[in-house]
């Protein structure tokens, strides 16, 4: 899979990065924007999007908007517009923290709620490396993550944004997922009336639309 030009792009989606404070949410989305980690400190007000242009081996381009929190989960008072519209989420715990993976229910919770029930839901357990690193500071087994997956339906992996394990998997599997379970990517490639359950299918005549605040979401 290639990165295409930014405005070359035939489904547009939205997805969230959603997971407790710390966790690394913000370094997962760097290292999967830039291979590399977060210079400055993140924005501690507001919410922030990147978009990326995923190619699958279809040839089809999907731009994906992934917006990331920016402190308000640290509240648990996420807004509704971070949720509304989106076709899928990361799920982000920390592997050396119980008390990030006990929060997982409410967080797949809001997903489904404020997002959609059927939204793609890709848990990633981050912070791998300082497992690599020292076993004993692993606090949420494997296969105990895998399980929870299982039964709440998501795909599932550790992953590292410090050493870049897994994080381009992470991503790239769920924007495919979010792409094949979009009416357009049920179908062939023909023209149909644009999505209104998530995925977004941009028209020709606003087609490369540069958005700088989502609007396109908020409905
Ligand atoms: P967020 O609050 O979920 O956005 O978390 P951040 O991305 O701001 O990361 C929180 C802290 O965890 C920072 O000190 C990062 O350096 C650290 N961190 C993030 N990802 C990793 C990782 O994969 N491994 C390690 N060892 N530290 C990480
Ligand atoms: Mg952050």
């Amino acid at each position: 899979m290639a990165i295409s030009t930014e405005d070359d792009y035939d489904h547009l989606c939205k997805v969230v990065l959603v997971g407790d404070v710390s966790v690394g949410k913000t370094h997962l989305l760097s290292r999967y924007m830039k291979d590399d980690l977060p210079k400055a400190p993140a924005a501690t007000i507001g919410v922030e999007f990147a978009t990326k242009t995923l190619r699958l081996p279809s040839g089809v381009n999907v731009k994906a908007q992934i917006w990331d929190t920016a402190g308000q989960e640290r509240y648990r008072a996420i807004t509704r517009a971070h949720y509304r519209r989106a076709a899928g989420a990361l799920v982000v715990y920390d592997v050396t923290r119980q008390e990030t993976f006990r929060s997982l229910s409410m967080w797949v919770s809001e997903v489904r709620e404020g997002a959609s029930p059927d939204a793609t839901i890709v848990l990633v357990g981050n912070k791998i490396d300082l497992v690599e690193q020292d076993p004993s500071a692993r606090q949420v087994y494997h296969d105990v993550a895998a399980e929870f997956a299982r039964q709440n339906r998501l795909l599932f992996m550790e992953a590292s944004a410090v050493s870049g394990a897994h994080v381009k998997e992470a991503f790239d599997q769920l924007l495919q997922e979010v792409y094949a379970k979009s009416p357009k990517g049920d179908r062939n490639e023909s023209d149909g009336p644009s999505s209104d359950k998530g995925a977004v299918t941009i028209s020709p005549t606003n087609r490369g639309t540069k958005t700088s605040s989502g609007c396109e979401y908020c409905g």
